[in-house]
């Protein structure tokens, strides 16, 4: 490796790799003071989208708003770039809604590439890294063009290990569309574990927009109530022009097209081996997962103002390339649709996650986190919320400072980490709401309460910091108010409410935050109401966050004790070591055992495998 320059800087924490993952991970570590690098491909930009030109959406947007009350940057982009705003799930409950933008992608990767390159102590270099070694220091070596060396190192390479892609038969080896592949994962190190198992995701043909009939499709405007994602953004204002999307479906005769040439699928002919994400289906899959449905949804996207094609949402596929056209023109609307670009499925390895801790660092070799689509998850949200984690453990890990363990009981980050080190994965992971015992509490309106003391934690005194300080302050007092100012059955209140909302008399005097619960009453509007009764003008953030966590109050005072319960027995030191080794365990249970290495009873219970008896023994302190 002599004929490498040595670069004579010693970065606090260098970041392998430029995607969503990557650009968090650096920006956070950088708010430390700390001297950061990111290594990463040339022509590629930073914070680029290959797949869906979209931020946020079921168990996403939560992600992004915790990443955002964090200090990440994913939500402070989103807005800067957002064409289009939506809410998911809007006619169920509080809890399970989400936000979701629409993102020029051109336009969020040139904000980010503004916002990384104007911090002064963060080095972009554009180079591809080709091998890692640690020195008798255990100081990191990466070799690029030229030798850089750092004291923690986080990798967030994506989808680019070993990368190849498939359309049809035709095969080429890249990280993803017109990109060059990485080394393998152990090429570039030696001692990290990859899965047995190849993972796989793919993307849909795109198209030129101005080949399609929008007149036959339904359209989806951006709707203005809902908030930015960046806590001291303007809460409506939009920073780019809005567009709107529209809806297509397929139909018989396209999953037809799609089912009579699955010998010529490389999914279903035996050429593509790796393990695609249950969640995120091609439209191969759905062909055949559901012979008898034929009628998909396909969302049309516009992927920027300024950009000729569009993206079509839930036709991902690697079929060949006059099949894909044939499908995409049995589609209402697509009759004459010009592909710009075909859809393709990437292959590629993944780090076998179970040999991470908590804070994402190897268990092995101390100082190197992963994080992101290498970990085997899909998603830009996910790698962001990996990246936040990894990035601010380097950066606490490099200045002798306690880690920062985000939980599964407040976040979608610490779900996501927690399921990822408990179980080798053997599909991509994905986030959705439902992965949480505890949704009706991790929500995206009270994304600031929730994080603060993990924010806190972190010791920075930055504008954010002051910012969701004073918020929380607002947020106990107007909760005392509500707490503590009562409405009679008969009130003027009442009379004005009824002019908003289908209004019921109330059966007896009730404080604010107990009118709020009523199943009949909008607690948002009502308490906007009340408050302008009392001439008080208070920001919609604060009414949002307060009247819908009052809402929720009963049923999580309810669950509150058993979660309590729940995850003080989480939370409970174990000794892997002692478990894995005692009698009163079965082979296969001290096999899983020793192989995760769990240090909590909660990470334990998450163990694929882990029988009742086992838990029974440990929660009984019996071993
Ligand atoms: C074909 C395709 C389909 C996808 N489909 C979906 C989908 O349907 N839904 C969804 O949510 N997500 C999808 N994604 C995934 C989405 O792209 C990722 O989840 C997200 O981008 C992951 O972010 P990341 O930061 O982990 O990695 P990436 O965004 O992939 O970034 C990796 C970075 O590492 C750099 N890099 C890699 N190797 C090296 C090296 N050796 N040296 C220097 N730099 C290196 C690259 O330049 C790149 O900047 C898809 C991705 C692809 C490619």
């Amino acid at each position: 490796m002599e004929h490498f320059r040595e670069i004579h800087i010693m970065y606090d924490v260098l970041v392998l790799g430029g995607g969503h993952a990557g650009i968090e991970a650096a920006y956070i570590a950088s708010q430390f003071n700390l001297r950061v690098g990111i290594i990463t491909m040339p022509g590629i930009a930073l914070g680029s989208a290959p797949c869906n030109p979209s931020v946020g959406g079921v168990g996403k947007g939560q992600v992004v708003r915790e990443i955002d009350a964090l200090g990440g940057i994913m939500g402070l982009l989103a807005d800067k770039a957002g064409i289009q705003f939506r809410t998911l799930n809007e006619s169920k409950g509080f809890a399970v809604q989400s936000s979701r933008v629409q993102i020029d992608k051109d336009l969020y990767s040139r904000e980010a590439e503004l916002l990384i390159g104007s911090v002064p102590n963060i080095d972009i270099i554009r180079q591809k890294a080709l091998r890692v070694t640690t020195n008798s220091a255990g100081i990191f070596e990466v070799y690029a063009n030229a030798l850089y060396s750092a004291k923690k190192l986080v990798v967030t390479v994506g989808t680019f290990l070993n990368g190849r892609l498939h359309t049809g038969s035709q095969q080429a080896n890249g990280g993803r569309f017109g990109c060059d592949q990485s080394v393998g994962l152990n090429d570039l190190f030696s001692g990290v574990k990859t899965c047995s198992n190849r993972f796989k995701t793919g993307t849909p043909p795109r198209l030129n927009k101005n080949s399609i009939d929008y007149s036959v499709l339904e359209e989806q405007p951006s709707d203005p109530d809902v908030r930015n994602f960046h806590c001291m953004h303007l809460g409506f204002a939009r920073m780019a022009k809005q567009i709107s999307c529209y809806l297509a479906k397929t139909n018989q005769s396209t999953m037809d097209i799609i089912r009579t040439n699955r010998e010529r699928s490389p999914m279903f002919n035996g050429q593509i081996t790796a393990v695609g994400a249950r969640y995120c289906p091609s439209i191969e899959d759905k062909a055949h997962r559901y012979p008898d449905k034929h009628i998909h949804h396909v969302f049309i996207e516009p992927e920027g103002i300024d950009l000729d094609t569009v993206y079509p949402s839930g036709i991902s596929s690697s079929l060949p390339m006059d099949i894909q056209t044939k499908y995409v023109r049995s589609i209402q609307g697509l009759e004459n649709a010009v592909i710009e670009v075909y859809g393709y499925a990437v292959e590629y390895d993944v780090v076998d996650t179970t040999f991470l801790g908590l804070t994402l660092e190897h268990k092995t070799i101390p100082g190197l986190y992963f994080a992101g689509q290498v970990n085997g998850t899909s998603g830009y949200e996910e790698a962001a919320g990996q990246g936040i984690v990894a990035g601010v453990n380097a950066a606490l890990s490099s200045l002798g400072k306690e880690p920062l363990i985000l939980s599964r009981h407040d976040s979608y980050i610490g779900v996501m980490i927690e399921d990822l080190t408990s179980n080798t994965r053997d599909e991509p992971y994905r986030l959705f709401t439902a992965r949480s015992e505890n949704r009706l509490y991790i929500r995206e309106d009270n994304s600031l309460i929730r994080m603060w003391p993990y924010r806190t934690k972190m010791g920075l005194e930055l504008p954010l910091d002051q910012y969701i300080a004073n918020f929380v302050l607002s947020v106990e007092v107007l909760g005392s108010f509500c707490d503590e100012t009562m409405i009679p059955e008969s009130s003027i209140i009442m009379a004005r409410l009824a002019g908003i909302e289908p209004t019921q008399q109330l059966s007896k005097r009730m404080s604010v935050a107990e009118l709020l619960r009523q199943a009949w009453l909008n607690p948002i509007t009502t308490l906007q109401e009340i408050l302008l009764f009392y001439g008080l003008a208070i920001d919609y953030d604060l009414i949002r966050t307060v009247a819908i966590s009052k809402k929720y109050d009963g049923y999580i005072k309810r669950s509150d004790d058993h979660l309590l319960k729940v995850r003080k027995l989480d939370g409970m030191k174990i000794n892997w070591e002692t478990i894995s080794s005692s009698g009163n365990v079965s082979f296969e249970c001290r096999q899983r055992i020793a192989r995760i290495k769990p240090e909590t009873f909660g990470q334990l219970k998450l163990i694929d495998g882990i029988r009742p008896a086992t838990l029974a023994v440990v929660a009984a302190k019996a071993l």
